[in-house]
């Protein structure tokens, strides 16, 4: 029996359901896939049951992943490192679908590295197919003036569309965790809006949303050091909330901010 590492987000999927319902979220036939995190390889040995061009899978754990060698050596590639430690850019030459059980602290941090990291519009996977926490998985998807929206929620949808799939009760797990999860699914967004350099949306808006209840005001003069112009160039209502102005407006103004540099 193995024993389940905290310190790397081991809890594995046990329930075959939801093992079924992730991999036939997209068609899996003769693609090229990437696993981040195969654990025991209960979704691996699904994913393989249908057939894929290759698999690669990226295990942390030198244990698991001399485990996994022992089983499949034959029928997937086995990287024994981190995901962090990876440039996701160079892993294969094919456009990958990406499936991810993910461990729960580092999940976000892979999540805006992916996102940091495209190249223009160069996107090195066809799909991703995540789980989160579900309250991350509900930042993620939130929309302007609710509570959840904030910096992934805006990160995430500049180069992504973002589809919810299904939630995934803790029972669903070995050893069963304190919180719910949530599967999501991303498909790269062509038409995104262009900016130069992605840190000036990540500065924008960690420094809008750390006074998440605050007006706008007392951000936006520290970044536009109190230049008023761009906020009546994009019709910005500096007394409302970070939460209330929508996607597009973020993009807009971390356009208007880099220029600054310029
Ligand atoms: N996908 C499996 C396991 C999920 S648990 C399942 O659904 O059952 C999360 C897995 O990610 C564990 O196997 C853990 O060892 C691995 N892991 C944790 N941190 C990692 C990292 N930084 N890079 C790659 N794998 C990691």
């Amino acid at each position: 029996m193995i024993k389940p590492k905290k310190s790397l987000g081991q809890n594995f999927l046990i329930d075959k359901n939801i093992i079924d319902r992730i991999t036939n979220i997209v068609a899996i036939k003769d693609k090229s896939i990437l696993e981040i995190g195969p654990g025991t390889g209960s979704l691996t040995k699904s994913i393989l049951e249908k057939n894929p061009k290759k698999i690669t899978v990226i295990e942390k754990d030198k244990y698991l992943a001399e485990l996994l060698n022992k089983k499949l050596n034959t029928e997937i590639n086995i990287i024994n490192n981190d995901i962090l430690e990876i440039d996701e850019n160079y892993i294969d030459n094919d456009k990958l679908t990406v499936f991810g059980n993910l461990p729960y602290n580092i999940s976000t941090e892979i999540l805006c590295k992916w996102i940091l990291n495209i190249k223009e519009d160069n996107f090195w996977f066809e799909c991703l197919i995540l789980m989160f926490q579900k309250e991350v998985a509900d930042r993620i998807i939130a929309q302007y003036n609710t509570k959840n929206y904030g910096r992934l929620s805006i990160l995430s949808n500049w180069k992504l569309k973002i589809k919810k799939i299904c939630d995934v009760k803790s029972s669903s797990f070995y050893p069963k965790p304190k919180i719910d999860s949530s599967v999501l699914l991303f498909l790269p967004k062509l038409d995104f809006f262009p900016l130069n350099d992605p840190k000036s949306l990540e500065k924008l808006t960690r420094t809008f949303f750390m006074h998440r209840r605050k007006m706008l005001k007392k951000s936006y003069n520290l970044l536009f050091n109190g230049n008023i112009n761009v906020a009546n160039k994009l019709n910005i209502d500096l007394n409302l909330r970070p939460q209330n102005l929508n996607f597009e407006t973020y993009y807009k103004l971390s356009k208007e901010f880099e220029n600054l540099g310029s």
